[in-house]
């Protein structure tokens, strides 16, 4: 099919190297202005069985290349992202209406450079070999046989490179499960891979609904490792679906991550990281939504703040000066409506925003609110939308204990000019990282991850690659049958 913008794209799934269609289908429409992208193909426990035996098939052969020998396709896969940067950022754009620029400059890129570094460690990785009681140890890496993996809707074609990447490098075969909301990226990346040349059944995408083909898919006896990102609701059920086969499973779920401002810090620099919070309409699981300001800057703060926020335009993310994009869909629109309108209910102030924007479709405005306690709902759970809350802390110990107060652990951002109060600060708070006086700068090999609600397991690096591994102690007395 066609999309609106003249790209190429298909709708169906990708099973054992080849395109299978299903009779029953979904509507895909872009958020943007509501346009129909594609009829795509609604998979379910027949497409499913047959993806995790296309992948259970290629599995011997892609784990006997050994990583060096699987290295050269991922390697090729990435170069032909970047050569597709163009056609891969128009498509995510019109999916998921995340801005076009960015997609261009970096998010795609990344996803080429997930396939590279993952190939390189893969194939680098060192056995650990050391000698006891008179016997040569060694830790060797197997891999375990097909993969799941599903992925949300937002940033689908980055997150889906992500998890496939190690996946892949590691020697699992893989059966990908995009999210409905947003399906499209993901079928030209496995188009990709097809012209990289990895072999039939390797990497597998099977469209479809959460609850029918996701479903399948991670509670299919077929699949050795579950590999998740979304919301901790659905975790929960994936990770009681991937016991039931006792298959390792791992999740990166939601965040509420605070956003702690002290008063050593560059005020400045952290109320325009504070307002950028609302760029891609906030629906970023690392978002700093719970802005904690020390009281004695607080109006400071503020007038920066607002300065910032006042300075972002509303509007179509394919357009240059565009900083924030509509919201992905109708149902996603009225779920943060309703978190705002509890939260007036609850007696909240909401000092900005808390309207649909004028703008119409599903544009809806930077939104900040004052909680009446910590204990409302727009402080304890996630929006997943551009709603911010705002609560100042009277020292240092107060701002550690509130940005420790939610179930989630995800990430944090702090602002400091103390090293000293860097160090303190970031070691107490509860989360899988922790930036200071900076915001998602990541190096690929660091681990990443949630506590709490917020996950379960580490991906980035050589913890992407032991879970996609079966660790084998191998112990050799030579020569001897003792
Ligand atoms: P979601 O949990 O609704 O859906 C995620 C995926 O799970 C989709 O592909 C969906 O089809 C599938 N799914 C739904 N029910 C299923 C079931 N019963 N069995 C198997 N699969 C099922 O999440 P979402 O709304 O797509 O994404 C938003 C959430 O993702 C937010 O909570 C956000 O914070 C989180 N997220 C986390 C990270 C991270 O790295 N921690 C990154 C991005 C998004």
């Amino acid at each position: 099919m066609s999309t609106g913008a003249g790209v190429d794209v298909s709708p169906d799934h990708y099973i054992g190297g080849m395109r299978v269609p299903s009779a029953e289908r979904f509507s895909d429409r872009s958020p943007i202005d509501g346009t129909l992208l594609a009829e795509v193909a609604r998979g379910g426990q027949r497409e499913v069985d047959l993806a995790v035996r296309s992948a259970a098939a290629a599995f011997p052969e892609w784990a006997a290349l050994g990583a060096a020998g699987r290295a050269p396709y991922l390697h090729r896969l990435a170069d032909l992202i970047d050569a597709n940067v163009e056609r891969l950022a128009t498509v995510e754009c019109l999916d998921m209406a995340m801005l076009e620029r960015s997609l261009r400059a970096r998010v795609i890129g990344r996803g080429a450079r997930n396939y590279r570094s993952y190939a390189d460690l893969a194939a680098g990785y060192e056995e650990r070999v050391w000698e006891s009681n008179g016997t040569r140890n060694r830790v060797i890496r197997m891999p375990p046989g097909p993969a799941a993996v599903i992925t949300p809707w937002n940033a689908p074609f980055m997150l889906s490179t992500w998890k496939t990447a190690p996946a892949l490098a590691a020697g699992c075969t893989v059966i990908l499960k995009p999210a409905e909301w947003s399906p499209l990226s993901c079928s030209l990346l496995v188009d990709l891979a097809g012209e990289a040349g990895l072999p039939a059944g390797v990497f597998n995408v099977v469209q479809g609904i959460g609850e029918e083909a996701g479903a399948a898919l991670v509670s299919h006896p077929g699949v050795r490792r579950v590999s998740f990102t979304g919301s901790p609701e659905t975790g929960r059920l994936i990770g009681t679906a991937a016991a039931g086969n006792l298959a390792p499973f791992t999740a990166e779920l939601g965040g509420k991550g605070p956003l702690i401002v002290f008063e050593d810090a560059d005020v400045e620099a952290a109320a325009k990281k504070a307002a950028g919070q609302y760029d891609d309409a906030g629906q970023v699981c690392l978002a700093g939504t719970r802005l904690l300001v020390a009281e004695s800057i607080r109006d400071d703060f503020l007038e920066r703040f607002h300065r910032h926020t006042d300075a972002h335009v509303l509007g179509d993310p394919r357009a240059d000066d565009t900083t924030v994009s509509p919201l992905i869909h109708p149902d996603h629109l009225a779920r943060v409506e309703g978190f705002v309108e509890r939260a007036r209910e609850h007696g909240d102030r909401i000092v900005r925003g808390g309207r649909r924007a004028e703008l119409g479709g599903l544009y809806y405005e930077p939104t900040r609110s004052e909680p009446r306690g910590n204990d409302s709902e727009v402080v304890q759970r996630e929006v997943f939308g551009p709603v911010l809350t705002l609560q100042t802390f009277a020292s240092e110990d107060e701002a550690v204990e509130l940005a420790n107060s939610t179930a989630y652990g995800l990430s944090a951002i702090v602002y400091t000019g103390s090293s000293e109060r860097a160090e303190r600060v970031g070691r107490s708070v509860r989360a899988g990282t922790v930036w200071v006086n900076t915001f998602l700068v990541r190096d690929l090999t660091a681990p990443f991850g949630g506590m709490g609600i917020s996950g379960i397991g580490r991906e980035g690096g050589d913890y992407a690659l032991d879970f996609y591994s079966d660790l084998k102690t191998l112990q050799i007395v030579e020569g001897s049958t003792a």
